[in-house]
């Protein structure tokens, strides 16, 4: 078997974003507008702080505005949950990211239930999961929704296909299960308690991997022929996936850097640009 095909989520994020800005542009120019995100965190862990000034760095050199909201390692639920309704009320603003994880003390569902469901931009509410369970119109989750436009990208169909999940946290795996299976896919979830991962995977002809775990997923376990999309990010920038050994068996794979990443920032900033056309008159 050759070895698989780099899915470039770099290059596919690249060409998102151009049309992003171009859309972006076409709406300041119609009504004078620029879309708006606000981005919301909560203490300074540094991971936290990085990824939230690349998305504004991001947002701002694609025709973007953000709006730079922080609050204390120590703030409570309530004091969050006020800044974001204050945000969601507030029609200078149309797309709202609360970075996550939240500190220990907060109420994470609480705080995501605030953001108003036009503006959930990250796709992170019970009404944008509904919306996606359903197979109805609305804002994906990030990381979820890049995964999808990443598939299409290299026209993998997953109509008929046994898609395994590793993983059903509610911002990546269960709702990534969801588009799949909206998509016709036969969807498996697994995650800590499944027993004979390596088996079910060995079926799968997309593997979705959301574990946490650098390297969890072993080549061996792999179906010549599969695609692999590898959505872990884990300390020292390593995948969930053994990638050297799965690129000898897969079709198709994402790499670590390069791949889901990329995919996800630009799939947020597209749907701030969708969140911003569908608010400004
Ligand atoms: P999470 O909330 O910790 O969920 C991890 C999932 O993996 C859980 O469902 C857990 O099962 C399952 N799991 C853990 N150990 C397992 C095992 N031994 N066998 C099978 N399943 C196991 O993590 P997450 O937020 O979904 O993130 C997953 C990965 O994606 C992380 O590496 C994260 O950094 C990365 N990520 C990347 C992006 C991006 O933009 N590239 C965005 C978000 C997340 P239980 O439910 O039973 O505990």
């Amino acid at each position: 078997m050759p070895p698989a095909v780099r899915m470039d989520g770099t290059a596919v994020a690249a060409q998102l974003m151009t049309r992003t800005a171009e859309r972006a542009a076409a709406l300041t120019a119609r009504t004078g507008v620029r879309p708006c995100l606000a981005t919301v965190l909560a203490g300074e862990d540094p991971a936290s702080v990085s990824y939230v000034k690349m998305k504004q760095n991001r947002a701002r050199r694609n025709g973007i505005d953000s709006r730079d909201v922080k609050l204390p390692q120590m703030a409570s639920t309530a004091e969050l949950v006020d800044v974001i309704a204050g945000l969601s009320a507030n029609p200078a603003v149309h797309g709202i990211l609360l970075q996550h994880p939240v500190p220990a003390q907060i109420d994470e569902r609480a705080a995501f239930e605030a953001i108003a469901p036009a503006k959930d931009v990250d796709g992170v509410t019970m009404h944008s999961f509904a919306a996606m369970a359903f197979g109805l119109p609305g804002p994906a989750s990030a990381t979820p929704g890049g995964i999808m436009r990443l598939l299409d990208a290299y026209d993998v169909d997953p109509r008929g296909q046994h898609a395994v999940v590793i993983g059903r946290s509610p911002i990546l795996g269960k709702p990534v299960g969801m588009l799949l299976l909206a998509r016709d896919a036969t969807v498996t979830y697994c995650h800590s308690k499944t027993t004979g991962l390596p088996g079910i995977v060995a079926s799968a002809d997309i593997v979705i991997a959301a574990v946490g775990r650098p390297e969890f997923v072993r080549g061996d376990w792999i179906k010549p022929g599969a695609v692999v999309v590898d959505a872990g990010y884990n300390p020292g920038v390593i995948g969930d996936v053994a990638f050297a050994e799965a690129a000898q068996r897969a079709r198709l794979i994402t790499p670590v850097p390069g791949g889901v990443g990329p995919m996800t920032i630009a799939t947020l900033l597209s749907q701030v640009v969708d969140a911003a056309r569908a608010q400004v008159p």
